[in-house]
């Protein structure tokens, strides 16, 4: 990948990432004149299309969804070989988006920011990177993705395995064959589901440890059609701006009536139809299924019957079976054959709900006082989402703060976007905004175009710096919880509320408002004159609204 041969020591900002929101940034950025370093862990671009190349990876969201919006001719251009995109598809995009619009050049790969200071005197960020490079920004942007910080658990004798070990969320780039091993998974959330069925496929066996069921529906995958690519097509413009202003950011997502209001058997049948649509569209079958628990558990039964219909053997399809929290408040699993797998003669599903795994040998794993023996364990186990990858980075704001101290009880922002204390720190997709309670591409590119119009902003009214006041930040906080709370979420032992990783503070990290409802607020905030931020010119604060 390209390197600059000189490297400026001084830029208008710094990207870290260049997966999907990093790339549209630079592109945005570049093009209206601000100088802009990208810097990229990875060797390639992509973010999570790079790193997650497990088999079977795939998105759930659907291609003609899950793609830039913001130049016509390539999303009419670019074709989707099915609806739901392979890895290496979406992988396969990104380099011609990077290619298309020349971003490579801008971005060092293979170089990972370990520390981004604010320099209150200069009014500017020192971001240090691991190749050694120092460089000052007036603007640091965080684009790093809200999951991907792998999360390797700590179970004892890790190091003591001498057979192969991978995690989906770092998965080698080369094939790797398993055909003829022993296999182990540990994990079933979307990254075990999905990739499950393949390696059952191609295993002597494979054994799969789950400690808590998640709920899978169907993705009914299949070739994109032409009469389907050309709907899509002919009516982008109309679709893309009723996404902007949906619940979850995607087109034509939920039947706005209540469970109850219609009869058991019309809700049977509309729960039978979202299921064979596929998808995520199964949770928009009712407008309360995630508030009202009576509604959820009509469709948490719905689920689990399927499963018992699906897997044969009635032992492992009641383990399978999701009993111990409301469907939707852990992510929604999407699938391909995900149940079938388990009529497989080389599958064996070991539930460790009761006891965890005790600790991993030289040549397997100990769990529920049984001995097992693996030539590969595959590590499903998840990421240490919104704010992992934020905290790798020693970030300090204000007096030397460090971001990690300011968030040791849970993430604060004002709209996910700032910080207190953090001046011109910006994290797209941060804790506090939609972010992952939605389609991603619908909110990164709302919180690029919001970043990119605060620089504008900025730049035209003379002002160097932007922080939120301490009291929005706080009434937003508030606001992130109450609204959590006011669903089934926080009744779910789920990465959203940080319960997957030991010592995390519990509490709901998206705001789960609506993508269409907080984009409205965004909008109101700068028609107020960026209410709720204090913008700074180089010798005092002066409002912004002139
Ligand atoms: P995940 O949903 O957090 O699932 C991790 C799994 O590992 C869970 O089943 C968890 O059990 C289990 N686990 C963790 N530590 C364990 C331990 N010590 N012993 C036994 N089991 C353990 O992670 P993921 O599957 O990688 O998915 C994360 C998110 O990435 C998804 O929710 C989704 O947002 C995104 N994703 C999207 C796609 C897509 O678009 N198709 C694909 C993959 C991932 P518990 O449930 O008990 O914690």
């Amino acid at each position: 990948m390209s390197h600059r041969s000189v490297a400026p020591r001084s830029v208008d900002a710094v990207i870290v990432g260049a997966g999907f929101s990093g790339l549209y940034l630079l592109h945005r950025l570049r093009g209206l004149g601000f100088s802009t370093r990208v810097f990229e862990r990875g060797d390639d671009v992509g973010g999570t299309w790079y790193w997650n190349r497990y088999p079977g990876a795939r998105c759930d969201v659907e291609s003609m969804q899950y793609s830039y919006s913001w130049d016509d001719a390539l999303q009419q251009e670019w074709r989707w070989p099915e609806k739901f995109s392979a890895q290496p598809d979406i992988l396969a995009y990104f380099s011609h988006v990077a290619d298309r619009f020349d971003l490579r050049k801008d971005i060092d790969f293979n170089t990972t920011v370990t520390s981004a200071h604010f320099d209150e005197g200069a009014r500017r960020w020192t971001i240090e990177t691991d190749t050694g490079e120092k460089i000052s920004a007036q603007f640091y942007i965080m684009a790093t993705g809200c999951i991907s910080t792998a999360n390797m658990p700590d179970i004892d004798g890790l190091s003591d395995y001498q057979g192969n070990t991978y995690h989906t969320g770092n998965w080698p780039h080369e094939k790797i064959d398993f055909t003829g091993q022993r296999i182990a998974v540990i994990g079933t959330g979307s990254s075990g589901i999905q990739s499950i069925p393949i390696l059952a496929a191609e295993a002597a066996h494979l054994t799969v440890f789950q400690r808590t069921p998640h709920y899978s529906v169907p993705s009914r995958n299949v070739p994109m059609t032409p009469e389907y690519e050309r709907e899509w097509k002919e009516q982008y413009s109309e679709r893309r701006a009723a996404m902007r202003y949906a619940g979850g950011g995607s087109y034509k997502e939920s039947n706005d009536i209540s469970t109850f209001s219609v009869s058991e058997e019309e809700r049977r049948e509309i729960f039978e139809k979202r299921w064979i649509m596929g998808g995520f569209a199964f949770l928009g079958s009712f407008n309360d299924l995630l508030v009202d628990e009576a509604a959820n558990e009509t469709a948490a039964e719905f689920t689990r019957e399927q499963v018992r219909k699906i897997v044969k053997d009635p032992a492992t399809a009641e383990t399978l079976a999701p009993k111990t929290y409301p469907i939707g408040t852990k992510r929604l699993c999407v699938d391909t054959d995900y149940y079938h797998t388990y009529n497989r003669e080389n599958v064996e599903l070991v539930d460790v709900s009761g006891s965890p795994i005790e600790r991993i040998t030289a040549d397997g794993l100990v769990a529920n006082g049984r001995d097992f023996r693996f030539d590969s364990i595959v590590f499903a186990t998840g990421f240490d989402a919104m704010t992992g990858t934020l905290f790798k980075v020693d970030i300090r704001g204000r007096d030397g703060l460090a971001l990690k101290d300011k968030w040791h009880a849970g993430p604060r922002t004002y709209l996910g976007l700032m910080s207190e204390s953090f001046p011109n720190l910006f994290t797209i997709t941060g804790p506090g905004s939609p972010s992952v309670k939605g389609n991603m591409a619908t909110s990164m590119e709302q919180h690029v175009d919001f970043v990119t119009d605060c620089l504008i902003h900025m730049r035209e009214h003379g002002l160097e710096l932007m922080e939120p006041e301490l009291e929005a930040e706080d009434k937003w906080v508030e606001t992130v919880q109450r609204v959590a709370n006011g669903t089934l979420f926080p009744r779910a032992n789920s990465w959203y509320m940080g319960a997957n990783i030991p010592g995390k503070p519990r509490l709901f990290m998206p705001y789960i408002g609506g993508v269409g409802t907080y984009r409205k607020i965004c909008e109101e905030v700068v028609a107020e004159g960026y209410r709720g931020f204090r913008l700074h010119s180089e010798h005092a604060a002066v409002a912004a609204a002139e």
